[in-house]
């Protein structure tokens, strides 16, 4: 409400006069982040020099004969806890074996493939391989590509306990968002 002021017959009157329009705006908060939903989205949540080699490791494949899916790229630590937390804490095949925030995709640096036959994930991962990249295959996680040349995890995360600080520091620097809004509800694309 607001209080206005009118001059009627020589005297001023004021008057109480509803004006909700008048009330201050809510602060302003972005909106939630939303999921990615294309391939090219998922990979645009990946670090700058790692999103070329997922598109060459994705025209690789589609050189191949073969209809590749990026079915997973960047995740949170919530969302890789709850990843890790399947076949482990609650139902279904273990499906990762790294986790918190020491799994690659944490840190923008890892993508899982899906419309590809384990024929074909083993065609890439040696193709990728030769280029320097690291093959999920090699721990029983064939649709999983990394791309970290030279750079272990204890180098970017050395004390596992302050690794989700580490996370946002390095969010912070990148510009990245990591606040999705509801991570447990949203669909998880795994292979
Ligand atoms: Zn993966």
């Amino acid at each position: 409400m607001s209080l206005g002021w009118w001059v009627v017959g020589g005297s001023a009157v004021a008057l109480l006069v509803l004006a909700s329009r008048d009330a201050p705006a809510a602060k302003t908060k972005p909106p939630p982040r939303t999921l990615p939903q294309t391939d090219e989205e998922r990979i645009a949540t990946l670090t700058p020099e790692v999103q070329p080699e997922v598109r060459a490791l994705l025209a690789r494949a589609v050189e191949l004969g073969f209809k590749p899916r990026v079915a997973s790229a960047r995740r949170t630590c919530a969302e890789q806890r709850d990843v890790f937390a399947q076949g482990r804490t609650r139902p279904g095949p273990v499906i990762s074996g790294a986790d918190g925030c020491r799994s690659f995709h944490v840190w923008g640096m890892a993508v899982d493939l899906s419309g590809v036959p384990p024929e074909g994930l083993k065609e890439l991962g040696a193709w990728w391989r030769a280029r320097g990249g690291v093959w999920g295959g090699s721990f029983n996680d064939p649709g999983h590509y990394e791309w970290h040349p030279n750079l272990k995890i204890e180098a970017i995360c050395p004390d596992p306990a302050r690794c989700e600080e580490a996370v946002e520091n390095r969010n912070a620097v990148s510009g990245f968002r990591s606040d999705f809004s509801s991570p447990r509800k949203a669909p998880l694309f795994l292979v």
